[in-house]
C-alpha cells in the first residue's frame, strides 16, 4: 500500500487522525529498512506496510498504524527505542518497544522457556492491547507469505500460530483474524489432513453445486417480513473447523452433518428474535442446538443467536442471527471497540479505556495479573491460560441469577471460586438445578448452581487436580498449604507436650521461644512444624529448652539402630495420641516404655480404625514395594513428603528405627477397596518362549494392573523378574500369586517390599 493510500484509508474512518504522524512513520520505516530484503526477495519494508494495511481493515487509530510501520525497525535496523521516542513520542515508542521484546521470544523452543516466554507475551499484551493487535497482524502477514520458507520452519511457525496466536485472536473475539490464521496454519502444520479435507470439500461442492445460493435465496425470501430485510450469507464450514471436529469427536468426514452455515444480519435485537421465531416455525429445529448468546454473551463479547434447522432442500443448516453491530464485534472483537466509542477523542487516555472496557481484554489482564502473583509458576499459568484459550465456555447461574462464565469442563468447585475465593474455600457440596450434587460435578451450560458452604475453610488437596480454572487451583493450593501448616503445628505440639511430660515439664510456646537461638529456628511455629515433619527430633528440642536436665546425652542416631527403643528418651510412655478429630489419623510414637504394644505393634494397629486416604489431609504416599489393604501397615512422617505407608514387613523400616518420633500407626479403613493399590512380586520363571506372555496375561485376567516389569537376572534356564502391580487388596494379591504359581513355567513367586530384599541386620 502506497503512502497516500494508507493515509487516505485511515482518514476515511477517522477524519481526526494525525496524518503527519503516519507520514513520518512511513518514511522512517522506508529509510530504516532500505536495502533489506524479505526471503521472497521483495523489499523488507513491504512487510510493515502490509501489517499497517491489515490494521486499517480493523480501523485502528493513527498510533497503532504508525507503530505497525515501525514494528521491526528496532530489532532489524540500527534505530533505537530512544530515537523512536524522540521522533514519535513515548506512546509509539512504548508500542514499538513491546513489539521488539516479544519478537525475541520464540515460543516453541524448550518446554521450560516456552512457559516463561508465554508469560512475557501476555504481560506485553496486557500493558497495551494494541501490542497484541499489531502482533496478530504481523503474524497474519508472515503466515500469508510463509510459503517461501523451508518446510521445517513453516511447520514450526504454523504450529506456534495454532497453539498461541489463533486461540488468542479467538479469545479476543477477532473471528476473522482467527479463521485466516487457522486456515493458513492448517495447510502447513497438517499438510496431508488439509489436502484430504479440501479434496472432500471440492467433491461436496461439485455434488451440491448451487446449493448455497438456493438456500440463501429461500432464506431471504421466507424471512422477509414486516419490514425486516435480512441480509443472508452462506458458506461451507472451514477446513480447519471440520478437521477439529473430526479429531475431537472421532468422526469421519461422511459422519459430519451441517456442513453449511448461514448468517442472517438484521437491524435490531428485536428483529433477531422475530427472525428466530420465523425460522423455528418454518423449519424443524434440531434439538439441543439453540443457543442465545445475545442475552448471555460469550466471554469475548460475542453475541448472536445460534440454531440448527432442517432447512431448505432438507439440508441441515446452522443459522447465526445477529445485528450489524454484533456482526462487527464477531469479526473484529476487541478491535471493534475502537470503532464507535470515543471516536472523536484526540487524547489516548480517553480512547484506550474504550478498548479496555471489553470483557475479552479484561480476561487478558486477569491472566497477566495471575502471572505476576507469586503463587503461580509460569508453567502453571501457561497451562491454564492455554486451557482456557482452547476451551469454549459454559455459563451457569447463581441462585440470584448472576451469570458465571467458566471454561468448558469446569466443575462446581471452579464455580465456587469464581463467585468468591472464600466461597470456594468453604465449599463442601452444591445443588445443581436445586438438586444436591458433588462439588466435583462438571457443569453444563445454563445450570443453576448453589454452593453449600461449611464454616471450615480447608479445601481438600485433591481438588487442585479436579479444578480447571487457574483461579481455583491457586486458591486451593494456598488453602491446602495453610491447612497443612496448621495441622503440622498441632501434631508438633502434641509430640512436644509428651516429650516434655517425660521429664515432668509442661509444654508451652514460651519455653520454646526461649530456646529458639539454640535450635537455630526463627519462630515457635517453625519448631513445632519441624518436629511434626520429622526434621527436628523432639528430644533435641527438650535438650535445647532444658540444657541442664539430666537427659542422656544426645545419641547421634546410628543409621540403623538395632533397637528402636534406644535413643528415644523423650516420648510418651504409652506412645498413643488420638488426633483423630483434627487429623483423621490415629498415630503413635513408639515409646521407650517396653510393654506388649511396643514389642508387638501389630496388636495396636488393629485397634485403630482410620482411613489412610481421603480423610487425612497430610499427603500419603506408598513406600517402595507398595502396600495393599489387608497388609498391616505403619506410617513414617517424612520431611517435606508427608506420610509414607510401609507394610510392617518392609525391611526398609529399619532405616527409621532410630527415629521413633517419625513413626505413626495407621490402618486401612474401608469396606471395599475404592481403587487398586501398589505391590511388588519377584517371579522366577523358566526361560522359555512365551513364559512372559503367560505371566502377563494371567495378571491381566485376574484384574490386576502391571505397573512396571524389570528383569533382575537372566540365566540360561531361569529368569528372575520384578513385577510392580496394582491389586485391589491382599486377598486379590494372594489370588494373583496362586494363579502365577499354577503356571507350569513359573518356578517361584514371592512378595517383596524393596528392590533388593534386605537381610535383617545382624547383632553387633
Ligand atoms: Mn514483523
Amino acid at each position: 500500500m502506497r503512502q497516500f493510500e494508507l493515509v487516505e484509508t485511515v482518514q476515511s474512518y477517522d477524519p481526526t487522525a494525525d496524518v503527519d504522524l503516519i507520514d513520518r512513520a512511513y518514511v522512517f520505516a522506508l529509510r530504516a529498512h532500505r536495502g533489506q530484503k524479505r526471503a521472497s526477495g521483495e523489499p523488507y519494508v513491504t512487510h510493515p506496510q502490509a501489517v499497517a494495511e491489515i490494521l486499517t481493515e480493523m480501523r485502528l487509530d493513527d498510533a497503532t498504524i504508525s507503530a505497525a510501520l515501525l514494528h521491526d525497525v528496532v530489532e532489524d535496523t540500527p534505530a533505537t527505542v530512544a530515537e523512536i521516542s524522540e521522533l514519535f513520542g513515548d506512546e509509539i515508542a512504548d508500542l514499538v518497544d513491546g513489539l521488539t521484546k516479544i519478537k525475541q521470544l520464540d515460543l516453541v523452543t524448550k518446554k521450560a522457556e516456552q512457559a516463561e516466554n508465554f508469560r512475557k507475551l501476555l504481560l506485553a499484551f496486557s500493558s497495551d492491547i494494541r501490542v497484541l493487535l499489531v502482533k496478530l497482524a504481523d503474524r497474519l502477514h508472515n503466515m500469508r507469505t510463509l510459503g517461501i520458507m523451508r518446510e521445517e520452519k513453516r511447520r514450526r511457525i504454523a504450529e506456534e500460530t495454532l497453539d498461541i496466536y489463533a486461540p488468542l485472536a479467538g479469545r479476543m473475539g477477532m473471528q476473522g483474524m482467527r479463521d485466516e490464521l487457522e486456515a493458513l496454519s492448517f495447510q502447513y502444520a497438517e499438510p496431508e489432513a488439509h489436502e484430504a479435507i479440501v479434496a472432500r470439500l471440492d467433491d461436496l461442492q461439485t455434488r451440491n453445486a448451487g446449493l448455497i445460493e438456493e438456500v440463501k435465496a429461500e432464506l431471504e425470501e421466507r424471512l422477509r417480513t414486516d419490514g425486516i430485510v435480512p441480509v443472508v450469507s452462506g458458506r461451507e464450514k472451514r477446513p480447519y473447523a471440520i478437521w477439529r471436529k473430526m479429531e475431537d469427536k472421532h468422526l469421519d468426514f461422511e459422519q459430519l452433518s451441517d456442513m453449511y452455515a448461514f448468517r442472517v444480519v438484521v437491524r435490531s435485537v428485536a428483529d433477531c428474535y422475530r427472525i428466530l421465531g420465523l425460522v423455528h416455525t418454518t423449519w424443524p429445529a434440531v434439538p439441543g442446538r439453540f443457543k442465545d448468546y445475545i442475552s448471555v454473551p460469550k466471554q469475548n463479547d460475542y453475541q448472536s443467536l445460534h440454531t440448527t434447522v432442517i432447512g431448505p432442500r432438507n439440508q441441515r443448516v446452522e443459522l447465526q442471527i445477529r445485528t450489524e453491530r454484533m456482526n462487527e464485534i464477531a469479526e473484529y472483537g476487541v478491535a471493534a471497540h475502537t470503532l464507535y466509542k470515543e471516536r472523536t477523542a484526540r487524547d489516548q487516555d480517553a480512547r484506550r479505556p474504550a478498548l479496555e472496557q471489553s470483557n475479552a481484554y479484561a480476561w487478558l489482564r486477569r491472566h497477566a495479573e495471575a502471572m505476576l502473583s507469586r503463587e503461580n509458576s509460569a508453567e502453571d499459568v501457561f497451562e491454564h491460560t492455554r486451557l482456557e484459550l482452547f476451551h469454549d465456555q459454559v455459563f451457569c447461574f447463581t441462585p440470584k441469577g448472576r451469570i458465571i462464565a467458566l471454561p468448558r469442563g469446569a466443575t462446581a468447585i471452579d464455580f465456587a471460586y469464581a463467585v468468591h475465593t472464600d466461597v470456594g474455600n468453604r465449599c463442601v457440596g452444591c445443588k445443581i438445578n436445586r438438586r444436591p450434587a458433588p462439588a466435583t460435578t462438571v457443569l453444563q451450560n445454563g445450570q443453576e448452581v448453589e454452593i453449600i458452604c461449611s464454616d471450615k475453610a480447608d479445601p481438600p488437596a485433591a481438588w487442585e487436580q479436579i479444578a480447571v480454572t487457574g483461579r481455583a487451583r491457586s486458591a486451593i493450593r494456598r488453602g491446602v498449604k495453610e491447612n497443612r501448616k496448621r495441622q503440622y503445628g498441632e501434631l508438633g505440639r502434641h509430640i512436644l507436650t509428651n516429650a516434655f511430660a517425660k521429664i515432668d515439664e509442661a509444654f508451652s510456646d514460651e519455653k520454646i521461644a526461649s530456646a529458639l537461638h539454640r535450635l537455630t529456628q526463627k519462630s515457635v511455629d517453625d519448631v513445632v512444624v519441624a518436629v511434626a515433619r520429622g526434621e527436628l527430633a523432639a528430644a533435641v528440642v527438650v535438650r535445647a529448652v532444658f540444657p541442664s536436665s539430666d537427659l542422656p546425652a544426645e545419641p547421634k542416631p546410628p543409621r540403623r539402630a538395632r533397637n528402636r527403643l534406644e535413643g528415644a528418651g523423650a516420648v510418651a510412655d504409652d506412645g498413643w495420641f488420638n488426633l483423630r478429630n483434627f487429623f483423621g489419623l490415629k498415630f503413635r510414637v513408639p515409646g521407650s516404655a517396653g510393654g506388649a504394644r511396643t514389642q508387638d505393634p501389630t496388636g495396636l494397629l488393629e485397634s485403630a480404625t482410620v482411613p489412610i486416604r481421603g480423610v487425612a489431609n497430610l499427603p500419603v504416599s506408598f513406600a517402595e514395594g507398595g502396600a495393599v489393604p489387608g497388609d498391616r501397615i505403619v506410617g513414617i512422617v517424612t520431611p517435606g513428603v508427608g506420610i509414607s505407608v510401609f507394610p510392617i514387613h518392609s525391611p526398609l523400616l529399619e532405616l527409621y528405627e532410630s527415629e521413633p518420633e517419625r513413626w505413626m500407626d495407621v490402618t486401612w479403613d474401608m469396606d471395599a477397596s475404592p481403587e487398586r493399590f501398589p505391590s511388588r512380586l519377584n517371579v522366577t520363571a523358566l526361560n522359555e518362549p512365551g513364559s512372559l506372555a503367560r505371566i502377563a496375561s494371567l495378571i491381566g485376567e485376574e484384574d490386576a494392573n502391571i505397573d512396571n516389569l524389570m528383569m533382575l537376572r537372566r540365566e540360561a534356564d531361569f529368569t528372575e523378574m520384578q513385577i510392580d502391580l496394582e491389586v485391589w487388596d491382599l486377598g486379590h494379591l494372594n489370588t494373583v500369586m496362586r494363579g502365577l504359581r499354577a503356571i507350569p513355567v513359573v518356578h517361584r513367586v514371592a512378595r517383596v517390599f524393596a528392590t533388593v530384599e534386605r537381610t535383617k541386620p545382624s547383632s553387633p
